[in-house]
Order: C-alpha cells, then structure tokens, then sequence
C-alpha cells in the first residue's frame, strides 16, 4: 500500500485549544513543519474520540455476524470513536484487531451472567461457585479487561438485586487480577456496588445506584465509572415493561432513574473519574458518542470534561497516547469548536485513523 503524500491539518488543537499546524507524516503527527504538504482539512482538531462502553458483534437478539459486525464498527468511527472499549460481546471480534480501517478495540471478551438472569444469549450464564472461572478465563480472552453482570432483574425477588453474594464477585476480581485484566460491572442498584468497590473493581457501568459513602469509597479505591446516561434514560421503558407482574422493581427503576443525575453528578463533583459510553449495541445504534457528550452535559458536566471524557481523558485511562510528538495520527476535525457547540460533533470535516482520512 502506498501512503498518501505529507497532510497537514491547521487550527486549533484541544484539549488547549491552541492553533498549531499538525503534520501527518507516514500515519503518525509530527508539529515539525514539513515542506511541500498539502493542507488536508483546516478546524478544530480532537484526538480521536473514545468510546468507552460499547458493544461490536451485538444486537438485540445476540451476536452478529462479521458482515453486521463491520458495519457496527464503521458507523461507530465514522461518528469519531476511533478508540472502543467493548464491554462485553457474545461474538469473537478479535479480527478487528487486523483491519487499519476499523477503530482500535479493546475487548472485555464475554458478559459473565448469573443463571437465567441477562439479557438472551448475550452472556455466559454461570453459577456462583463457576464465576471466578469464568472470570479468569474471559481474562485471557480479552484484550486486558472482563465484564460481569453485577445486578439484575431477580424474578424470585421480584426486584433489582445483586447477581452473585459478594463472596463470589470477590474471587471473580481476583482471579482476573491474577490474569493481569481488569474488572468492570453493569450496576444499575444500590445493593450490589460496597462489595464490588471494596473488592477493588476497576469499574463501574451504569452506577445509578451510588450513593455519598460508596462515591468517597470509589474516590479512596480509584474506581472508575461510565454512567452511559443514554442508556439510563431508558429506565422509565424499563419501569412501565416491569409495573404489572414487578412493581417494586418498577419503583426501584423510577427511583434510580429520578435522582440519576444528582447521583451521577454527585460522583463527578467528588472526583470519580467518568467516561463516556455510548453503549451502542446494548440495544442502542452504534455512531453515536456524540449522543453521550451532550447527555453528560445536560446533567451538569461542563463541556470541557465532557468532551474530556469522550477524548482525552480516555484515552489516558486506556493507556492510548493523544495528539503527542510521534502519536499514530487518530484524531477528529470539526469545522467550529465542539466546546462551543457540541451539535458540530454530529459531523466531523475529517476523521483520520493511522494518518488516513476514512470514511464521508
Ligand atoms: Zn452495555
């Protein structure tokens, strides 16, 4: 394959916003200036967005196959996330890794569920003595990350209710420590996240359920939390699919689901560092972390952080450099600035993946 010949890209660069021309030179950023290249896009200029709670290789019904796969991942790119933590995926994406086209993927390899209590053929479904391993085995799976189920639905209880006793979820954390990965749950009660947080999990999904003492106790443990505030949004669907045959647990979601933006906010104001997830896939459309953005906003994040937290922010998290000296050249181009107006990250001028200007 040949390169295209030197691009250079002018205009601002966030996160400080300061105007540099930034050179693309064999799929990698250079500031030093280069001579004979062509001015490729001119606007403010992203490093490449993240999102950091997605699903490829899922639909509403399971796993896909690698035709919908592929589409999932190029309207996820094409909508800027050129950097995807999935959490959780029924289907092997590992061939995503190959394609130059495709976002970098980090995968938590399958959702590990309790018995009959998930969403259908998405998770390996385990009993509490099989959790941790399972965990260590979606250890080795992954690309450094698993995903358990934390809570849901408990038909016995007719309520929202932890998936295994702490006990289980304790050895499930270690065996994947053990194996070098790191642990997310999808938390959407209260009961489930003390013992999970004082287990040390590196994570939290959802997290409606926090309260003040478990946020001090995220702050003092260093956990992690992707509200996925589009996803939460649908707790009211939840609630009124749930109100005739479980009414407590239709009180729970509408209670969760009232103070979500007071706890989510509650949690960012304390200092727990927050991501943006789309959760595209999770029975939501892929392409959509701009989606995210202005629903961290419209809960009070102030933009720079919420675009910190779809950009910069995670990319540090995830350990994958920014618009740095010698950086593959992943970042996205908007022809206003997106902390100004957020609606322009629905159409990127350019979005450049290892120095190629994809998709449009
Ligand atoms: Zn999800």
């Amino acid at each position: 394959m040949t390169r295209p010949p030197v691009q250079r890209y002018r205009g601002p660069v966030l996160p400080d916003g300061e105007a540099r021309d930034l050179y693309v030179v064999d799929g990698h950023i250079t500031y030093e200036p280069q001579a004979g290249a062509d001015t490729a896009a001119e606007g403010w200029i992203v490093p490449g967005l993240v999102d950091a709670h997605c699903h490829l290789g899922l639909d509403d019904f399971g796993p896909t196959d690698d035709a919908a796969t592929e589409q999932q991942a190029i309207d996820d790119r094409d909508g800027g996330a050129l950097l995807i933590r999935d959490a959780g995926s029924a289907a092997d994406t590992r061939w995503i890794h190959d394609r130059d086209d495709l976002p970098r993927l980090i995968r938590c390899g399958r959702h590990i569920a309790a018995t009959k209590r998930y969403i259908r053929n998405y998770a390996h479904e385990v009993e509490p003595a099989d959790l941790a391993t399972y965990a260590a085995q979606e250890a080795r799976n992954g690309d450094g990350w698993i995903k358990l189920v934390g809570d849901w639905i408990s038909r016995d209880e007719g309520d929202l209710a932890p998936s295994f006793p702490a006990e289980a979820f304790r050895a499930a954390i270690d065996a994947a420590h053990a194996e070098g990965a790191k642990v997310t749950a999808h938390c959407f009660g209260h009961g489930v996240l003390p013992g999970l947080i004082e287990a040390g999990i590196d994570c939290i999904e959802h997290g409606t359920g926090l309260t003040e003492d478990l946020i001090d106790a995220m702050v003092a443990h260093g956990t992690r939390l992707v509200p996925t505030v589009m996803q939460l949004d649908k707790f009211p669907e939840h609630a009124a699919a749930g109100q005739e045959k479980f009414p407590a647990y239709a009180r729970t979601m509408t209670d969760l689901y009232a103070r979500m933006p007071a706890t989510i906010m509650a949690a960012y104001e304390a200092g727990v560092p927050i991501y943006a997830g789309s959760d595209g896939g999770g029975i939501s459309r892929h392409g959509n972390i701009a989606g995210e953005v202005e629903a961290l906003v419209r809960i009070g994040m102030p933009a720079h952080d919420a675009l910190g937290a779809a950009s910069w922010r995670a990319r540090e998290w995830l350990g994958v450099d920014g618009l740095t000296e010698g950086a593959s050249a992943d970042f996205v181009v908007y022809d206003r600035n997106p902390l100004e107006d957020l609606s322009v990250l629905r159409t990127p001028t350019a979005v450049v993946l290892r120095g190629v200007a994809v998709g449009s």
